[in-house]
């Protein structure tokens, strides 16, 4: 894995708080395919935090992962930028590529905390998983 370990007890209250957020999120994971819950929790430029768990569906191509929903529901409530993400399933897996890219869209770099459930912790960031990401249009460039 692309991140550091780190301890749980020396997290900031701020890490602590978007880490609990996505541990209550998790537990509202839609997973009857996988079994396999993911919550996450991104913290918007306002300091307010969202959530969201990974919602699957019998067309399992139409599944979408606890990122994106975090991300849409912070970004539908006018969110211009994010500031943090937190992430826990049960083996700490890292996002998948498409949330790393729809991360990239609203954040250059992002430090991202991914949890397991036997409570490791480890610290990556949005660069360290996508290096050379997709690059987003700037409205500055458009005439718009
Ligand atoms: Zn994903």
């Amino acid at each position: 894995m692309n991140a550091e370990p780190v301890s749980l007890g020396g997290l900031d209250d701020a890490w602590r708080s978007l880490l609990a957020a996505a541990q209550e999120a998790r537990g509202r994971a839609y997973t009857p395919y996988s079994r396999f819950a993911v919550g996450a929790a991104v913290r918007g430029g306002s300091g307010r935090i969202y959530t969201g768990a990974n919602i699957e569906n019998a067309s399992s191509g139409l599944t979408v992962c606890a990122e994106r929903v975090a991300v849409w529901k912070a970004i539908f409530e006018s969110e211009q930028t994010l500031d943090a993400l937190a992430l826990i399933t049960e083996t700490g897996a890292t996002p998948c590529g498409a949330c790393r890219q729809v991360l990239s869209e609203f954040a250059a770099d992002l430090p991202i905390l991914v949890a397991d459930t036997q409570g490791r912790v480890w610290m990556t960031s949005l660069a360290a998983l996508l290096p050379d990401a997709f690059p987003r249009v700037s409205y500055a460039e458009t005439d718009q």
